[in-house]
């Protein structure tokens, strides 16, 4: 990340097993020689170091190569190795300084992993012969800056954006236009919508979500599953759907990177289209760190939640497959991204989360909220940068059930902070802690819920779902 870092951090992450002529592997290993130390390279072959502000991301414990996750520590660290800084926090610092930040918007693709460990400094050279030794030599001195990003995106753009991919900066308009679910009918109709989660349950019986769904389906419009929370095995988000589906409730099909491939996911989404799955939440997953024992693999996600939503809208919208081949009865689908307007400064965040937005988001459900003053340092960004009329945008809100469930959270849970005077009261109510819980909620959502951006509520209620029905009849976001 940094010039000049010794030992395993500027190690090649990769070694495939693959024969290369001498040459290559020899190139391979001076560049490795000279970019390791200088730019913390990890010779992942798929070189996106121009728009990254010459940091390599692989370094990223997740190899989120289109921003951070949501898990930056308020030191800013990387939540799964707490003895290093997030290496994308230190990329936006960087891209600040050099006002490189546009570069930031781009939606870059995920690793052709037949290119992992090999050289692309031969590519590079190839591409500049093609646009010219001269004119790029030329272009080294130019001072117009236009001129010279033409140039050289002729020679790096053609790298890091190969043809499978065409990831952009630009917005892009849904290509369809009567709704795809009950969610965005409301949504679109200007309702404010309540949506909640229901955990999965442990086990193969279906009757406790059975039960929590029908305890919950009265008062919201819909009802998210999550894909295996903290790490934790737990029954599959398509199953889940296909219960509520059967008892005639709309289901948010959450997909976490964590456990996905790009095979994988392009599957799962053909197969919740033909179920009748209408609305798609693509989040990254908490790290396997957080989860049970013994770990998986900590390291790399196939695709990350950007990278999802660029397939998943191209899926749709143009009917291909991330190879190409065309689809003939495409899926149909409201797609959406997970969004912790709290994690990092409110500008950067603003950055990602307009990138979600260019790559196919159209609405976001938002990490628990405590700050209401915070989320509208959030919301003011979100609107420098036009995104409020792109997005529908669903606060997170959570009754607190007890003291241990808030230092919980605030301990324990990547990006979601509570300040001290919730703590303080919830500690204080003792064993009214449930009521002081749900009495903060009411007001929280009194503060939010006429917020500019803001189109409805998403709750979370962690295991206590029977609070849902009074938590909206007495809050009177159901007149709204
Ligand atoms: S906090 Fe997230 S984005 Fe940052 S380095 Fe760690 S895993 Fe990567």
């Amino acid at each position: 990340m940094s010039i000049i870092k010794p030992a395993r951090r500027w190690q090649p992450a990769f070694y495939p097993f693959k024969k290369e002529k001498f040459s290559a592997r020899l190139l391979g290993r001076i560049e490795l020689a000279v970019k390791g130390p200088v730019f913390g390279c990890r010779m992942c072959g798929n070189c996106l170091l121009q728009e990254t502000a010459f940091i390599c991301p692989m370094e990223c414990p997740k190899g989120m190569r289109n921003g951070p996750c949501g898990g930056i520590t308020p030191e800013k660290n990387c939540y799964v190795d707490e003895s290093r800084k997030c290496v994308w926090y230190a990329i936006y610092e960087r891209s600040r300084k050099m006002g490189r930040q546009k570069m930031l918007l781009e939606v870059l693709p995920p690793l052709d992993w037949y290119k992992v460990g090999t050289e692309t400094w031969g590519v590079v050279v190839r591409q500049v012969r093609k646009t010219g030794i001269w004119t790029f030599i030329r272009s080294l001195f130019l001072k117009d800056k236009i001129k010279k990003s033409e140039v050289w995106d002729s020679v790096f753009k053609t790298i890091r954006q190969p043809a499978w991919w065409m990831g952009d900066s630009e917005y892009h308009k849904p290509a369809y236009e009567e709704p795809a679910s009950l969610l965005e009918k409301k949504l679109r109709n200007g309702e404010f919508v309540i949506a909640t989660e229901v955990s999965p349950p442990l086990g193969a019986n279906p009757a406790k979500i059975i039960r929590e769904i029908e305890l919950v389906r009265p008062w919201v419009t819909a009802v998210n599953f999550t894909d295996a929370s903290s790490a934790s095995p737990k029954m599959s988000g398509i199953a889940c759907c296909k219960v509520a589906n059967d008892l005639n409730c709309e289901a948010v099909f959450q997909i976490a990177a964590r456990d996905t491939t790009r095979t994988g996911l392009q599957s799962a989404v053909i197969g919740s289209g033909q179920m009748g799955v209408r609305n798609i939440l693509c989040v990254t997953g908490d790290n396997p760190r957080v989860g049970p024992s013994p770990a998986s693999d900590m390291n790399f996600v196939d695709v990350d939640s950007v990278q999802m939503l660029w397939i998943l809208r191209r899926m749709r919208d143009e009917g291909i497959y991330l190879d190409g081949r065309k689809i003939k009865y495409p899926p149909k689908f409201f797609l959406g991204a997970a969004t912790t307007p709290f994690a990092s400064d409110p500008e950067l965040q603003a950055i990602r989360d307009q990138k979600k937005i260019n790559a196919g988001a159209q609405f976001f459900q938002t990490n628990l909220i405590f700050e209401p003053d915070r989320l509208d340092q959030w919301l003011e960004q979100l609107d420098k940068r036009d995104l409020l009329d792109k997005v529908y945008i669903l606060a997170g809100i959570s009754p607190l059930k007890s003291y241990k469930i808030a230092r919980y959270l605030h301990d324990k849970v990547p990006g979601v902070f509570l300040p001290k005077d919730i703590l303080t009261r919830m500690e204080k109510a003792g064993d009214g802690a449930s009521e002081e819980g749900f009495q903060i909620a009411l007001e929280l959502i009194d503060s939010i819920k006429s917020k500019k951006g803001i189109h409805g509520i998403h709750l979370m209620t962690m295991g206590w779902e029977e609070i849902v029905g009074r938590l909206v009849a007495e809050s009177g976001i159901l007149q709204q």
